[in-house]
């Protein structure tokens, strides 16, 4: 099998028939793809219709039905783990991604065998601009405060070979963030533009809060800076109290002032308040390490192994 497509699905009823459609639209001979969808416990009639279309001669198409709602990012690993096409491409059944984009990636991935991942960055996003700066300030933010690097606009939509999925289903996580995951894995990866169309029926179930609690849930999940914040603000503490207590001294031998009671707590208080952040801090940085150590990534991902001819 040369290419899976994952197809997460949820309340998709009047979009996975014309979804097929344009799928078989622009790869005729099926023996070559299947189509892996994954019904995230749609509350309308997407499930039957799928199993329609499925009954209807389609061989290649192959259904997970959730028990619930588990979100995309549960409907994508489902629909990693049950693929077995040596490319795998993740895309939507909004017909917002175009799967003539799909051709392409197939096609980059064919003429160069040094690409592992063709990512379709977002060139002009059917949102409003302040969304769009919110998604921008969010990679930025990302990108400076976790130890891995975001492409601004890279999307889901990708397209990759068997040992990035391998990789990728190592990383058995259960918050899983699929823009942090893909750039930890490694992997060469080439960026190509694409606009995407409107969505052909339906609506979009991230609103700004679902993506703003996705995007925390992005940086604490690929960053310990947060648990840090402690031991910045208590060392700044323990440096100003050091300081204005120097200050103090100086200015009572060389003026000889009276040092009042309150400079005499301002010291004091910052002293100690630091103190006690600092240690925070250090308790955070253990509770930091045991975080990461809990996700049981693997230690080190191998593209390839070359080992000698035996
Ligand atoms: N989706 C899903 N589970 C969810 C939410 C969305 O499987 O809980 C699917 C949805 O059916 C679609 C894709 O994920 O195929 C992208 O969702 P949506 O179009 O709502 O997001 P947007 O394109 O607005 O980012
Ligand atoms: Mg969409």
């Amino acid at each position: 099998m040369k290419l899976s497509f994952i197809c997460p699905c949820y309340n998709e009823e009047g979009n996975v028939k014309p979804f097929l459609d344009l799928i078989e639209k622009n790869f005729p001979i099926t023996e070559e793809y299947e189509i892996v969808f994954i019904n995230d416990g749609s509350s309308d009639g997407t499930l039957e219709r799928l199993k329609s279309l499925k009954n209807s001669s389609r061989s290649n198409i192959k259904i997970i039905n959730f028990s619930r709602n588990f979100g995309k990012e549960s409907a994508m690993y489902a629909g990693l783990e049950h693929s077995c096409g040596d490319y795998i491409s993740i895309i939507d059944v909004d017909l917002q991604q175009d799967p003539a984009i799909v051709k392409q990636m197939v096609e980059i991935l064919d003429r160069t065998p040094n690409a592992d991942c063709v990512c379709a960055c977002q060139e002009n996003r059917h949102e409003g601009k302040f969304t769009t700066a919110c998604k921008s300030a969010f990679y930025k933010l990302a990108d400076k405060f976790t130890d891995i690097s975001f492409e601004n606009g890279a999307s889901d939509f990708r397209t990759f070979r068997k040992s990035v999925k391998t990789a990728i289903l190592s990383l058995g996580e259960y918050h899983r963030f699929s823009k942090g995951i893909f750039s930890w894995v490694g992997f060469n990866t080439v960026y190509i533009q694409y606009t995407a169309n409107e969505r052909n029926s339906g609506k979009s179930s991230f609103n700004f809060f679902k993506l703003l609690k996705y995007g925390i849930n992005g940086i604490v999940a690929f960053s310990t800076a947060p648990l840090k914040f402690a031991s910045v603000v208590g060392g700044v503490a323990i440096l100003f109290s050091i300081i204005y207590m120097i200050v103090t001294l100086i200015r009572k031998l060389v003026s000889n002032i009276n040092v009042d009671g309150f400079t005499q707590l301002v010291i004091l208080i910052a002293f100690l308040g630091g103190v006690q952040l600092f240690t925070i801090g250090i308790i955070g940085e253990y509770l930091a390490k045991n975080y990461i150590e809990t996700k049981k990534r693997p230690i080190y991902i191998a593209k390839e192994i070359i080992d000698y001819d035996k």
